[in-house]
């Protein structure tokens, strides 16, 4: 099934073999890499992250073959992008307002982009996402759940996964804010779904670009024949395995970032400029004032620096949760600019 979907020159490609991959093993004298003999990062990075993804198959409960380690999820949706779309001939679908990335990924390899936006409760129209999917040539739907920048989290994702045979891609960045069960154990059911998650939000290692993907074995082999040989660095490789050693501050971390989210909230709900506050199970919140663009310059002004949502979802701001000082500051800033535009 997978097969019928993948793009003939990387069907044909004869995938690069690097030093590391004709050798394996760490008692020799390597002289194998053009590499230098002496300092800390002279040498190359595995190309394999055995030691990240063997631990990761412990905490996630999925065999080392079914996952992909990226530099950043940026790196997994291009990858998608270039195994399995034609540039010129195919094209994929997004329901926005969801995360800028996948269309910009989609016009950077010449791939057009079918856009099927949520509803006003901003879930998924899954009728009119089959019906376009009979229509047209869509290889792969991209899903985010929880949403950027909603924020809420998506029903009715099994539906699409029952009845499409392209590929369904659920970007789940914001999971670990979330209450709900992660897509991870469909990947088993489903050959043809690709979860990924990141090292960028819950882990705090945004600054570290660690990606990961999840899908079937078949997938997964494609993606490491693609990938550049060296794309996550050493030091990336080590953060990353450090955080997943650390799992009490990782809990605590995750603690402070939901309990500061359930003030932030109240604290927004008391403000008469915020007109609608949306739904979240993310580290962010998405709410409506009467003058997105007016709130936002007032707040630069002030050196505090939230989104302003407004070409998304009309007169929206988008504000991340931040240490509990910075969110105070925020709607300390916030009272003061009421006060000022008070009639
Ligand atoms: C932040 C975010 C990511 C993370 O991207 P990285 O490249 O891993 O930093 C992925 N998807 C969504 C929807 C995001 O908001």
């Amino acid at each position: 099934m997978i097969a019928k979907l993948i793009r003939q020159n990387i069907k044909n490609l004869q995938p690069y073999s690097s030093a590391r991959d004709e050798f394996q093993g760490l008692d020799a004298i390597f002289l194998d890499a053009n590499e230098n003999p002496y300092g800390n990062l002279n040498r190359y990075p595995d190309p394999h992250q055995a030691a990240l993804k063997a631990k990761l198959s412990e905490l996630k409960g999925v065999p080392t073959a079914q996952i992909f380690i990226g530099n950043g999820s940026d790196e997994v949706i291009d990858l998608a992008f270039r195994i399995f779309c034609n540039p010129g001939r195919d094209q994929v679908l997004i329901c926005p307002p969801t995360y800028g990335m996948y269309e910009v990924a989609a016009h950077i390899n010449d791939i057009e982009v079918v856009k099927v936006p949520l509803t006003e409760e901003f879930q998924l129209h899954t009728a009119e996402i089959i019906k376009q999917t009979h229509e047209k040539n869509i290889k792969i739907i991209f899903l985010c759940s929880p949403n950027n920048p909603t924020g809420n989290s998506l029903e009715d994702i099994e539906e699409i996964l029952n009845t499409f045979s392209g590929l369904v891609f659920i970007d789940e960045a914001y999971i670990d804010f979330s209450e709900r069960d992660s897509y991870l154990r469909q990947i088993a059911k489903y050959s043809n779904l690709i979860v990924s998650q990141t090292f960028s939000k819950a882990r705090g290692l945004a600054g570290a670009r660690v990606g990961m993907a999840f899908s079937s074995p078949e997938i997964i082999a494609l993606y490491d024949r693609v990938k550049p040989p060296y794309n996550v660095s050493t030091s990336n490789q080590k953060a990353a395995l450090k955080t997943l050693h650390q799992p009490s501050l990782y809990t605590s971390r995750l603690q402070a970032i939901k309990s500061e989210r359930t003030q932030l909230l109240t604290a927004l709900r008391k403000l008469k400029v915020v007109k609608k506050i949306y739904p979240t199970e993310a580290n962010f919140i998405l709410f409506e004032v009467e003058d997105a663009t007016a709130i936002y310059n007032y707040l630069v002004a002030r050196k505090v620096i939230i989104r302003n949502r407004d070409r998304d979802v009309k007169n929206t701001l988008r504000v991340s949760i931040g240490q509990p000082g910075e969110n105070q500051k925020l709607i300390e800033e916030l009272k003061k600019y009421e006060k000022i535009t008070a009639h």
